[in-house]
């Protein structure tokens, strides 16, 4: 059972899942994930879709052996314009979910986030830095609801030995992603490809580390194929500023866009590079594909959406 089933990782999860002969309920109420991902997975045997928003119950029949919560809006554009649902899927929606997994006997995974260490005074982060969070920012709604759902999920470990993983994900790309979907990837790109100047916030000095979705999606199974409690990294350590990035996707596209520079938002992390020694250690993961190698993965994506 995979909520959030219908969005960017969430498609790709189900597909490996499908990969390996699981049957595969999705639960997505749609808000800001779409339907068309799971196209080429909705025909497959053992693949179920029910729109449904996890924070208002959940009730499956039969049997569930995993739990997978991924369902939540994750883009800086979605927490001005979701803030009550996003604080509600992390934190009811954990809750109801973590309940479900505990009466089916099941693992439950939590797709946690970079974002728990909100503008980090380390770099680059390992599991063990608590984060540096401002609560009542306008990211307060994602970076606390996933900071809850994490506690959320140690309680029940704790209290009621459930068994459970956390994948604390950091900035991924790929195809699946919305055109609008705000992050700097899918905007840089579509930007690009549109002849249209990139959008920078600030200066570009600010960094990011990014994998590409294929990396992600292999980490989130390895976690889950773990025995171990307590959060994972997954995510690229190779790390680039946001300028470099503007400049290498124009390069990527053949692009004449020109770069133009605008108000940075409030509280955009400045650093952002996963430890992952814990993965490579306890997990044997790495990610392997280069932000190059990705970006040439995902362009014809972003140019099929443009045509
Ligand atoms: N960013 C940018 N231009 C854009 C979109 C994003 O300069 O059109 C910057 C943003 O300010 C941040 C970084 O790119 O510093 C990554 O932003 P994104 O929204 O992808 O995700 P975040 O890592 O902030 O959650």
């Amino acid at each position: 059972m995979i909520s959030g089933g219908a969005g960017f990782i969430g498609s790709h999860l189900c597909r490996a899942l499908l990969d390996r002969d699981c049957q595969v309920v999705v639960l997505d109420n749609l808000l800001t994930s779409r339907r068309a991902n799971l196209d080429g997975l909705e025909g497959r045997p053992g693949f179920e879709f029910s729109k449904h928003d996890v924070s208002l119950d959940v009730r499956v029949d039969g049997p569930v052996d995993l739990v997978l919560h991924l369902a939540s809006p994750a883009s800086p554009v979605d927490f001005p314009a979701f803030p009550i649902q996003i604080v509600k899927v992390g934190t009811l929606g954990t809750h109801n979910l973590l309940g479900l997994a505990r009466a089916k006997g099941a693992r439950f995974l939590l797709a946690s986030t970079s974002e728990v260490y909100g503008d980090p005074l380390v770099h680059p982060q390992p599991e063990s830095y608590w984060g540096n969070v401002n609560p009542i920012g306008p990211r307060g709604c994602y970076d606390e609801a996933k900071r809850c759902a994490e506690a959320f999920t140690m309680a029940y470990h704790r209290a009621h030995g459930l068994d459970t993983r956390i994948a604390r994900i950091f900035n991924t790309y790929g195809p699946g992603m919305r055109h609008d979907d705000g992050r700097v990837v899918p905007n840089f790109i579509t930007q690009a490809l549109a002849g249209q100047p990139l959008t920078i916030y600030g200066s570009g000095s600010q960094t990011r580390s990014l994998c590409y979705v294929d990396d992600l999606v292999r980490g989130l199974l390895a976690v889950l194929d773990s025995d171990e409690n307590l959060p994972f990294n997954v995510g690229n350590p190779e790390e680039i500023t946001i300028l470099e990035l503007a400049r290498t996707i124009i390069t990527a596209t053949g692009s004449r866009s020109e770069i133009v520079f605008g108000d940075r938002p409030e509280d955009d992390p400045e650093r952002r590079r996963p430890d992952i020694s814990r993965a490579r250690e306890l997990l044997g993961w790495e990610p392997r594909i280069s932000l190059a190698a990705g970006l040439e993965l995902t362009l014809p994506y972003f140019r099929n959406l443009a045509a």
